[in-house]
């Protein structure tokens, strides 16, 4: 579904990626791993358009990606989890949907997504008037993942989604994900987590300083020595 062959990318001068080559298949949760300033955030900036390659191809669905504008991206299918929810908190959390929404112009369909949402997260239908700066972390990162599935994505990029929450709102997360999954999404997991992130993908890369420096399957790198003793 989605294919990144030999990705060079950074900020401005700053070159940050250095020929990364991934790819996600359909319902299939990747997920991608790395310490911190590995380039994980730049991956998947890049996927969506926000910062430029200057050299590898990006192809999702048989077409290319490289040149389109975020806005084309999105309205492909990619969608974005960012990291830190940038949920906008002096909007309704009804609000927030809709501006997933917007993406597609499209009413009839978007009151169809959105019941599809808060069946998803039935605690967002409870607070659809409530100021979304007043949720919990727990609910903000729900709130950032039912804004992406509001643009009606076949990929979703997760940036850290259980950064900061606890214990029990971390299993829900990746609960959540395992759904997403099961309606037949695709997701792009980048975690700090490597245990829970492992235990719900089928596969992962591992980035290091702007390079793949291992890939297998979920089994494999959790059994991999040097994983086990960096991440796990
Ligand atoms: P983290 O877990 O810290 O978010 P990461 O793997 O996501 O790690 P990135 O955010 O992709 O890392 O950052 C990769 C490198 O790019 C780092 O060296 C970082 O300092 C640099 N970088 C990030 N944002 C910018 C920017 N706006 N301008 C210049 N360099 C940047």
């Amino acid at each position: 579904m989605l294919e990144l062959k030999k990705i060079e990318s950074g900020y401005g001068p700053a070159r940050i990626l250095h020929g990364v080559s991934l790819t996600v298949g359909k319902a299939e949760i990747v997920c991608l791993l790395g310490s911190n300033g590995a380039g994980k955030t730049t991956t998947l900036l890049t996927i969506l358009g926000i910062l430029k390659p200057s050299a590898g191809t990006m192809v999702f669905n048989g077409e290319a990606l490289g040149g389109c504008k975020t806005t084309e991206i999105v309205r492909r299918g990619i969608a974005i989890v960012p990291e830190g929810r940038r949920i906008f908190g002096p909007m309704t959390v009804a609000e927030n949907l809709m501006i997933g929404a917007s993406v597609r112009n499209e009413p009839a369909a978007a009151a169809e997504t959105l019941e599809m949402v808060l069946e998803l997260f039935p605690l967002l239908r409870e607070r659809l008037d409530q100021l979304s700066g007043t949720l919990s972390g727990g609910q903000q990162q729900m709130l950032a993942i039912g804004r992406a599935l509001m643009t009606r994505p076949q990929l979703i990029l997760m940036d850290e989604p259980s950064m900061g929450l606890s214990p029990l709102m971390c299993d829900e997360v990746f609960d959540i994900i395992l759904r997403i999954r099961d309606r037949g999404l695709s997701v792009l997991l980048v975690e700090q987590n490597a245990y829970a992130s492992l235990a719900v993908a089928s596969r992962g890369y591992v980035l290091e300083s702007g390079q793949i420096a291992l890939e297998g399957s979920a089994r494999e790198l959790r059994e991999d020595d040097m994983i086990k003793e960096a991440y796990l």
